[in-house]
């Protein structure tokens, strides 16, 4: 359009991507989105006047060829047909109330959406409750950082990050592990290279020298799947040489002299042997940590997708409080969350098996109550199945029904060719998405849902700071925002819902959330965002968690032992490889927002695997040649791309095209045994040119 942006309508919102949070102004004309520019700097505390190529250009796929603009349902020969909305909610009842008469409400199962708004999740917790009867509601955080959540709540007592992204700025040093921050967490990232850039000290352990590492003050290079053997070696070292923060842990922790002794077998030539990190590094890392006095230590996925992910937090929130790096300005815990509202809907609102929102377990007596009594339902005490259990039961036969909300399990999930035969297995299955996604191709009925530009709520963004969603365009065709659905649907199973806007389910779900409990969206409008814990109307918010006291029975830390912690499945003769999986800048997890977008795959249409120069010459493999990889579970064929980057004896693939879906290679049965977290990082495969045409 050649129309001048002062001509155009203009409206505030918060980006649907990743969990960073940006807020930028949208401009419109009509339904068309032409243009984002940065909002005024106090509207969006988190980047200012920056935002990444996705915020910036990613907005093709809300106007694109793809999207669903009517419901559909199967006709007599099996195929999808458009249908009115009334006939397709006739359908789902119908389809819902048959496995509930069958089988009982904990035969169905719900995926709840971390893209969706805070409020839509908060209507997907009871509606799997109230109107399912199923306490088997879960989302992809278990996917990703829920073992985070599980050790960080069990040593500090909220299950989040404790700083605010201000905190970054001013820290002396960042501890980054596991994180690919310039590619999966760009404004982030481009914060962190800044920083390093000004003199501050950047310490990065990580398996591949991912582009972050280039700013490095110490780059130490990993053997995947041993990282509570590295972190406590760095432990060991910081307690051994008395380096440690001897009135912090005093008046602030307990459990010092057991995880003391816990780390003592954790010596320089074990951990080296382990894991390939030198004494030198040890040292040199831990002298940082020790020797500065504000370190931030951040990650994500590379160390929480384990089998023993929560092992692997525990250990660096040990790290973290014995060296005193919490509650003060510059220090804390960060664990980056994924996608935009992971942390909001994905787990403080509590679509989950075994907590209502704000982390209430189910499994207290007066939570249940409280809840029994708002929703006027009764709820079984027993947690249901988490996603990655999900498959697993229906393949035992104890579920038989699925409604999927914004997700696509049928590439997402570890074994994802298993996860893709228990959903065509499913006795009925409703799938509710922008668009035609590889799940919604097993699918009974198909809703069309809107994306959050079309529509208003609120985003938790990774430093739990609760930001305004805002409706800037219609939305498309027949597509109805989650939340209408969700209540047109309740409606028609008997309840009384009677939400005329988001800002009424907010009410009602902070009245029954502490932690959310002062947060109204007329204030996360005025006041430009509010951090929880804000307990009532007059609580500023919090910006930086544990300033005074933890949030445990006693007010400290619990410091928590953590043993040596191996993968699953370690390479053999006939699997030879570590297998790690990951993201690039310009794709989006399984590509259901950024496959439309032709400037995107304009720079990257396919995925690729990296392997070593001396591997690829081993195995005769060139830069571009086409390779197999295989697993115990099944093959991919992609292109090598040979680079330094990535150690010898490891490869690393990305996770964004169904035709190459590296989860046909990881692992659905083993999982971390307190979150329940898949091991996406860490796989036995062997890797062979490829022997095709
Ligand atoms: Fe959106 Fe994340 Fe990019 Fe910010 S960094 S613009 S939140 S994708």
């Amino acid at each position: 359009s050649d129309k001048r942006l002062a001509d155009l309508t203009v409206e505030d919102t918060t980006c649907g991507y990743c969990a960073v949070g940006c807020r930028f102004d949208v401009y419109t004309d009509g339904d068309e989105v032409l243009a984002t520019r940065p909002t005024e700097p106090e509207k969006s505390p988190v980047n200012g006047i920056s935002t990444c190529v996705k915020g910036k250009f990613s907005y093709d796929f809300v106007d694109s060829e793809g999207r669903l603009t009517s419901p559909l349902v199967r006709d007599e020969n099996g195929e999808f047909r458009e249908a009115s909305w009334e006939e397709a909610y006739g359908r789902v009842v119908e389809g819902f109330q048959e496995i509930q008469e069958k089988y009982g409400g904990s035969a169905m199962s719900m995926i709840a959406s971390s893209k969706a708004t805070n409020e839509e999740n908060y209507l997907m917790g009871k509606f799997a409750r109230q109107v399912l009867g199923t306490n088997s509601v879960d989302n992809c955080n278990r996917l990703c950082h829920s073992s985070t959540v599980a050790g960080l709540a069990r040593t500090y007592g909220y299950g989040a990050a404790s700083v605010s992204t201000e905190d970054f700025e001013q820290a002396d040093a960042i501890f980054l592990t596991g994180s690919n921050t310039t590619e999966a967490h760009p404004v982030l990232g481009t914060r962190i290279k800044q920083h390093a850039k000004e003199g501050n000290e950047l310490v990065v352990f990580d398996p591949r020298k991912v582009q972050i590492a280039e700013y490095a003050t110490q780059y130490t290079k990993v053997r995947p799947g041993f990282d509570q053997v590295w972190i406590n070696g760095l432990t060991r070292y910081i307690i051994e040489n008395d380096l440690y923060d001897e009135e912090f842990v005093e008046e602030r922790t307990t459990g010092f002299e057991q995880v003391k002794e816990s780390v003592e077998e954790f010596t320089p030539e074990y951990v080296e042997e382990v894991t390939d990190v030198s004494e030198e590094d040890i040292a040199s890392a831990a002298e940082t940590i020790a020797n500065n006095d504000r370190v931030l230590f951040g990650w994500t996925l590379g160390l929480t997708e384990h089998s023993h992910g929560t092992e692997n937090i525990m250990a660096m929130a040990n790290l973290a409080a014995i060296t005193g790096n919490l509650g003060k300005p510059g220090t804390g815990v960060s664990p980056f969350r994924g996608q935009n509202n992971v942390q909001g809907g994905g787990g403080d609102m509590g679509p989950l098996p075994d907590n209502f929102p704000g982390y209430q377990s189910i499994t207290d007596d007066d939570n249940r109550e409280k809840f029994e009594e708002a929703w006027d339902c009764e709820i079984d005490p027993e947690p249901g199945f988490y996603t990655t259990e999900m498959f697993l039961a229906a393949d035992d036969g104890d579920l038989r029904g699925m409604y999927c909300i914004g997700e696509n399990p049928s590439l997402s999930e570890p074994g994802s060719n298993h996860a893709s035969e228990m959903l065509e297995e499913m006795e009925f299955l409703v799938v509710q998405d922008l668009f035609l996604n590889d799940t919604a191709q097993f699918a009974d009925v198909v809703l069309p849902a809107v994306s959050f530009l079309e529509k208003t709520g609120t985003f938790t963004n990774t430093d739990r700071r609760v930001q305004m969603v805002k409706q800037v365009i219609e939305p498309k065709g027949d597509a109805k925002a989650d939340w209408e659905i969700l209540q047109d649907l309740a409606n028609r199973m008997g309840r009384e819902w009677d939400y005329s806007e988001t800002s009424e389910i907010m009410e009602e779900m902070r009245q029954l959330t502490p932690i959310y409990g002062g947060i109204t969206q007329e204030r996360v409008e005025e006041e430009g965002g509010l951090q929880w814990p804000c307990y009532d109307l007059d609580h500023p918010g919090t910006e930086r968690l544990y300033e005074e006291e933890f949030n445990t029975d006693d007010g400290k830390a619990h410091l928590q032992p953590v043993g040596y912690g191996e993968p699953g499945e370690l390479p053999d003769e006939e699997y030879p490889f570590s297998l790690t999986t990951g993201r690039v800048l310009y794709q989006y997890h399984t590509g259901t927002m950024t496959h439309p977008e032709e400037g995107i795959m304009d720079y990257n249409d396919r995925d690729f695997v990296e392997i070593n120069p001396e591997d690829a010459a081993n195995y005769g493999i060139e830069d571009g040649d086409l390779v197999t990889l295989e697993s115990r579970r099944g093959e991919i064929t992609v292109p090598a791309q040979v680079t330094a980057r990535i150690g010898k004896g490891v490869v690393f693939a990305p996770i964004h095209f169904a035709e190459t879906c590296v989860n046909q290679l990881t692992d659905s049965t083993r999982l971390d045994p307190d979150a329940r977290t898949p091991e996406f990082k860490f796989s036995a495969v062997r890797v062979s040119p490829y022997e095709g045409d």
